[in-house]
């Protein structure tokens, strides 16, 4: 039972059990940034056995599932015998090493709203290697405008805090503002406040945040049109 898809006009439930290779159809066409992602994560025999539900649990800050779902509004569905219940993905990372999973319940399904139409999603992560190597950080945007004014924004990073965590204070700069070049450069300060990474093996904590904000220049660029060049840049990658 945990190795099921299930779709409908409300969105993806992907049951625990089901590994990287087997959502990726799945995933991809509903949105295809994620497919994009998933084809980074580890390699054929990671992406074969590992699945979304055992990332998930697993809590770690630089799982790759979890910011692009935090992103996305997917809940968490976890069964014991006594029943199951249902919570926000993000309201499942307390602390690192800490999920708000009770004493015998496992992760059941996730399940991923569809994206209405006319909204934007990207997740790109960022990593030494292409294949097999853990990201240095991860960055999935999601973006609603009304006209030229952001309407609704949803940011969400691995690797830049114990948890993967909302960049609550860029999306409130972002927020009501002008979709344009100059709300980007100021709401990359706000990064500043929503996240103090460490420095590790895989990058500084400056290395981090500065890519953090460059992430987010690249999403707006990416949705004015000007996306030949970074595709191209990406595919080579
Ligand atoms: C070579 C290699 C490369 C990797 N590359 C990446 C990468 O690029 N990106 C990335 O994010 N991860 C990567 N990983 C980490 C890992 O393989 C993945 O996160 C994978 O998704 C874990 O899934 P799993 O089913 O193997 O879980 P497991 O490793 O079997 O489980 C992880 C933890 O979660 C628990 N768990 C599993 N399923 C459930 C459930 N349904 N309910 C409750 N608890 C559960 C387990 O008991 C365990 O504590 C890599 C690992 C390896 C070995």
């Amino acid at each position: 039972e945990l190795q099921r898809i299930e779709s409908s006009k409300a969105g993806l439930t992907i049951g625990a059990g089901v590994s990287y290779s087997a959502a990726y159809e799945a995933l991809s066409s509903a949105y295809p940034s994620f497919g994009r992602l998933l084809d980074r994560v580890g390699g054929d025999q990671v992406r074969n056995m590992g699945t979304i539900g055992g990332n998930i649990a697993n809590g770690s800050p630089i799982g790759d599932s979890p910011p692009p779902l935090i992103v996305l509004g997917a809940t968490l569905t976890l069964r014991s015998h006594g029943g199951s219940r249902t919570l926000p993905l993000e309201d499942f990372f307390i602390a690192y090493g800490k999920q708000d999973r009770r004493p015998g319940e496992f992760v059941e399904s996730i399940f991923v709203p569809a994206l209405p139409a006319g909204e934007r999603f990207a997740a790109y992560k960022i990593s030494k290697r292409r294949d097999e190597d853990i990201s240095a950080l991860l960055g999935a945007f999601r973006i609603s405008l009304d006209g030229d004014r952001v309407k609704a924004a949803r940011i969400a990073f691995g690797g830049m805090a114990a948890t993967p965590k909302r960049a609550k204070v860029v999306e409130a700069a972002l927020l009501g503002a002008l979709w344009n070049e100059g709300t980007i450069r100021d709401a990359q300060s706000a990064f500043d406040t929503d996240y103090q990474p460490i420095t590790d093996w895989r990058a500084t904590g400056a290395y981090r945040l500065l890519a953090a904000k460059n992430l987010l220049m690249r999403f707006f660029l990416e949705s004015t049109g000007e996306t030949a060049q970074l595709r191209r840049f990406e595919e080579v990658a």
